[in-house]
């Protein structure tokens, strides 16, 4: 069974929900899992955030104009009349449910059923419309399967046997939809993966069935070797493995939520991105297989805060580097790059939620300086096989550029750099230039070298 997530522009309207009904296989079952209507979660948002700040009626006529979207989407995806009514319905049922909570009262867990209801429209609306095409379809709820636990991981155990239960309670389905991004957390309220968390859902889909595939479907050719969104001619990458795919995405290539690969790897299952919008395009196969060559490519994760940590007591402080985690493990606060001297440690974080209690713990036995704004700049490649120059060829490139860390030697695959976010775009740039575009190779040689 293959798993496919379609992100936001590909359900992003009537016509694109339309031409996805024709990417699934024919001759399979399938899950299929949906991500909101491109906008939809912002707007969501944005709408609690209105209710959050007392002001009802606005986000009451916020939810009204979103509404009268969806109704006009539902004019052109359906051909009969009768679909169309269903559609109104499910769609006027879900919009009162949300108006519902602004008058009841609104509470912080309405916040996050309310941005629920974003995948659960696109899902019913697809369910429907398979239903109409005649597809042998069965509509299975998130909420229902999709659950973590107190540490917000992905409860494998109760997620495996619910899915199983809702698979074969609908055996003759040829297609299993549900919702990407929504969950249940460990006290059963609904809540979500975090943004872009759709990719995530198939992921771990992927990993409860023993999928044969992961396909991720979104709206460019698959990863390419920088970001698309500052850097011109980049490329995609034919061929990443596992690790590869994985730095990338944790440090900013926004096509993969940074979780997704993960789930995966463990069981060995390729990951497939795609393109809606030119399915013939091989797209990008992430998998074990490792292409020993070159700087493949390069990333960019903003929103990082640095912290520098100087001993109070001097030289060999024994001991100290061990204090210094034990306050990020307290306050479970994930720690990306490190840099150390002898009477003091550099590191970046990206969790400011608890900066301030840390930074308050940290001082009572160091010297504590925080700078935000600061973006890490990720390049991916083979720094083992031979490891002659590449420091160089990186540090050449940005030598125009202030940098403030530098983590190379942690990982066989990633040479990190802290730099000022306003450096961003022109650091992005530089490094295009030393990206090694002969790492592009055939997908062919991958499929017969892992036997895919
Ligand atoms: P979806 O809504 O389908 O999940 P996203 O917007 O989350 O799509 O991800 C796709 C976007 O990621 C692309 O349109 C592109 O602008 C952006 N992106 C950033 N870095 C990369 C990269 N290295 N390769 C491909 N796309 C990237
Ligand atoms: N709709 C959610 C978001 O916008 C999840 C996703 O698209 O993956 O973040
Ligand atoms: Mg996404």
């Amino acid at each position: 069974m293959k798993v496919l997530k379609f992100g936001g522009t590909s359900v992003g309207s009537a016509e694109r929900i339309r031409s996805i009904a024709n990417l699934l296989p024919n001759n399979e079952p399938c899950v299929v899992v949906l991500s909101a209507m491109a906008g939809t979660t912002n707007s969501l948002i944005d709408i609690t955030n209105e209710a959050i700040n007392g002001k009802m009626l606005m986000a009451i006529e916020k939810t009204k104009k979103l509404e009268d979207k969806y109704i006009s989407t539902i004019e052109k995806l359906y051909e009969t009349k009768t679909y169309r009514n269903r559609g109104e319905e499910f769609v006027s049922e879900i919009f009162q449910q949300i108006i519902r909570k602004f008058i009841d009262g609104f509470t912080d867990s309405n916040s996050r059923e309310i941005v629920a209801f974003g995948e659960i429209l696109s899902t019913g609306l697809f369910h429907m419309y398979l239903t109409e095409l005649g597809k042998k379809s069965a509509y299975i709820s998130a909420l229902r399967f999709m659950r973590t636990d107190k540490d917000k991981e992905p409860d494998y155990f109760y997620i495996e046997e619910s899915i199983d239960r809702a698979i074969s309670t609908n055996p003759f389905a040829q297609v299993y939809i549900t919702e990407g991004f929504i969950c249940r957390n460990s006290i059963g309220e609904i809540d979500n993966l975090g943004r872009g968390g759709s990719d995530y859902t198939a992921a771990i889909i992927g990993n409860a069935v023993n999928a044969t595939e992961v396909q991720i479907w979104t709206d460019i050719d698959g990863l390419h070797n920088n970001d698309p969104r500052f850097v011109e001619n980049t490329t995609p990458l034919r061929s990443l493995s596992y690790d590869e795919a994985a730095e990338l995405a944790y440090f900013g290539a926004k096509i993969l939520h940074p979780a997704t690969i993960q789930p995966c790897r463990v069981k060995g299952i390729p990951v497939l991105l795609k393109n809606t919008l030119q399915p013939e395009d091989e797209g990008t196969l992430i998998t074990a297989f490792h292409n020993p060559q070159g700087i493949k490519a390069i990333a960019a994760k903003d929103g990082i805060t640095a912290i520098n940590i100087r001993s109070s007591r001097m030289l060999l402080a024994y001991g100290f580097l061990n204090k210094v985690f034990e306050v990020f493990n307290h306050y479970k606060t994930a720690v990306d790059m490190i840099t150390t001297s002898e009477v003091a440690i550099s590191l970046t974080i990206d969790n400011t939620e608890n900066l301030t209690a840390i930074t308050k713990q940290l001082s009572a036995f160091s010297s504590v300086d925080v700078e935000q704004n600061q973006t890490i700049i990720c390049i991916v490649g083979d720094f083992v096989a031979n490891r002659n120059g590449y420091a160089a060829l990186v540090f050449g490139a940005l030598k125009e550029i202030p940098i403030r860390m530098i983590s190379y030697g942690g990982s066989n695959n990633n040479i990190s750099v802290l730099i000022d976010s306003q450096n961003k775009v022109k650091a992005l740039q530089a490094l295009q230039g030393i990206v090694d575009n002969s790492t592009v190779i055939n997908s062919e040689l991958v499929a017969q070298t892992i036997n895919y």
